[in-house]
């Protein structure tokens, strides 16, 4: 049988996902999406033949899944207007809202629900997303395999069995794309000061963090091999490595992943 899957939210994150679901063999007319905008739906029904909806009691009323794609400003409203729908239902609950808990989300639901946080990252907007997703007591094993199917259409998967790990999850994925993009920021500069054109040396520095993941990824080897591999004695990568481990990279990696976990934390 179908997972008839309906989102809530019709913006970026829900886009992403439903265009990576029906990339993946998904049956478009199980999907449907919502919005309080019609003119926000049109492209998305002419665009990829889903259906939509602009009332959401209603657009759940058949849904096996139920994605949560709205901000999380605005979330405690928009369950208030679907709980008799939902309660009617009982359907897997799967958000995408950064920072609300399961508990939170099932209370605002109107309670004893299958609950599934998911916590994202922006590249899931190109298909290749990292997402760490924490299941409550009440979502089964078919469940689980449904989120897993939905969000793997975006990117790679990983579950949590504590929800409070999805603060280290934003840490190490959800904020993450941000570290490589200073990253890159501070080697376009530095490429700039040894005389290369700024565009010369952002595109090397980001195929270049391509061509590592990419190499990482299809490797055995762990990343302390692979960069062993490149640093010869007395080479120019191994004086490179040195000065960033004298200059204390791993402590800052480390203090920037605590203070986003507890602000993560905080924010639960
Ligand atoms: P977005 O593009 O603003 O999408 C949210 C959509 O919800 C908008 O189209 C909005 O319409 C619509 N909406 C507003 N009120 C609604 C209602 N009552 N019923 C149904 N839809 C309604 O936001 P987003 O970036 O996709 O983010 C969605 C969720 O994903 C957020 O909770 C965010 O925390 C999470 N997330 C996003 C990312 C990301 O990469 N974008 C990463 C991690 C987590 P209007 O524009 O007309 O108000």
């Amino acid at each position: 049988m179908t997972t008839r899957v309906t989102f809530i939210g019709a913006g970026n994150m829900a886009g992403a996902i439903i265009g990576g679901m029906i990339d993946s063999g998904f049956a478009r007319q199980a999907i449907t999406a919502t919005s309080p905008d019609d003119s926000v739906l049109a492209p998305l029904r002419e665009r990829l033949g889903i259906h939509t909806a602009t009332d959401n009691a209603a657009a759940v009323a058949e849904a096996d899944v139920v994605v949560l794609a709205v901000k999380p400003q605005i979330m405690q409203d928009v369950c208030a207007g679907m709980q008799a729908a939902i309660q009617a239902r009982k359907p897997l609950i799967l958000s995408v809202a950064a920072g609300l808990p399961a508990d939170t989300l099932e209370h605002w639901l109107g309670g004893e629900l299958p609950v599934v946080r998911c916590m994202p990252n922006t590249p899931s907007l190109v298909g290749a997303g990292a997402a760490g997703l924490y299941a409550n007591a009440r979502v089964s094993d078919d469940q689980k395999r449904s989120a897993t199917e939905l969000l793997e259409a975006v990117g790679l998967v990983e579950w949590v069995d504590d929800e409070s790990l999805l603060d280290a999850v934003t840490a190490v994925s959800g904020s993450a794309p941000a570290y490589f993009f200073l990253m890159f920021e501070a080697m376009e500069q530095a490429g700039v000061e040894l005389g290369l054109p700024a565009d010369t040396a952002r595109r090397l520095a980001m195929q270049t963090a391509y061509g590592a993941a990419s190499m990482a990824m299809d490797s055995d080897k762990t990343p302390g091999e692979l960069k062993r591999n490149v640093m010869s004695p007395g080479g120019t990568t191994e004086r490179a490595i040195q000065h960033m481990e004298n200059a204390g990279l791993r402590d800052i990696m480390q203090g920037a992943m605590r203070a986003c976990a507890d602000r993560a934390s905080e924010m639960a």
